[in-house]
């Protein structure tokens, strides 16, 4: 077995991490929600967490995860797609997906929602945000939630479940927690108007335990599963 082949050990310590985390935070392990992001991993990797256990994961590029999904049909994961969407790539998402993390547009929200088949469960949904206002990076402005909530409460074949954010590492003299917090003020506003939204993802293998403390119920985790990427 080469060094960088996911072991179930990866997954029994990251099961750790979050229940420490949880307890730290005087939170019920099942607040919190594991997405193994499988990016550039093989479907063989795929194959031994979901053997293993793991039933949810994240893929960020269309044609990759494309060809995954169609060598995995046998299993049943849940995928959720957590990269930037492209317009002409919003059909193949549509249908195939089960959740879209990093919806930033309305555009996009209008193509997702008139590509959903009304035939299958609508497609979940979370609103990227860029909670430390970056230039250059993907999420919509934490203004425009409001806005891009409407466009979504628009679109029957949608539903909207929460929000998304990958915050900056460390940018001082903000630390990636007040990040968290600023994100989970802004999730609760939300909450408090839309029923069915009960989803907060932030955290990843480097900060997991920050975002739980700060409300976090869907973690992204790939390295600290899958071990380091390989070039
Ligand atoms: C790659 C990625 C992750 C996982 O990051 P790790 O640090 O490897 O755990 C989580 N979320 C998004 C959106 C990603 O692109």
């Amino acid at each position: 077995m080469q060094a960088n082949q996911p072991r179930p050990v990866r997954l029994a310590e990251v099961e750790q991490r979050i229940e420490q985390a949880c307890l730290k935070a005087g939170r019920k392990r099942d607040e919190v929600v594991l997405l193994g992001v499988s990016k550039t991993r093989s479907v063989d990797e795929i194959r031994t967490l979901y053997g293993a256990g793991l039933t949810r994961f994240g893929e960020n590029y269309v044609a990759e995860a494309i060809e995954k999904l169609d060598r995995l049909t046998d299993l049943k994961p849940q995928w959720h797609f957590i990269g930037p969407v492209q317009s002409n790539k919003t059909r193949i998402l549509a249908e195939r997906f089960d959740w879209v993390q990093s919806i930033d547009r309305a555009k996009i929200i209008r193509r997702l929602g008139e590509q959903r088949s009304p035939e299958q469960n609508a497609l979940n949904v979370l609103i990227q945000v860029n909670i430390d206002h970056e230039d250059q990076k993907s999420g919509c402005d934490p203004e425009q939630v409001d806005r891009l909530t409407e466009a979504i409460a628009g679109q029957p074949t949608l539903c909207l479940r929460g929000l998304m954010a990958i915050p900056s590492a460390n940018q001082a003299p903000f630390s990636t927690r007040q990040a968290f917090a600023r994100l989970r003020a802004l999730y609760e506003h939300l909450q408090g108007r839309h029923c069915a939204v009960d989803t907060l993802s932030m955290g990843m293998s480097g900060d997991l335990e920050d975002a739980i403390a700060e409300g976090s119920t869907m973690v992204r985790i790939g390295t600290s599963l899958f071990g380091p990427q390989v070039d």
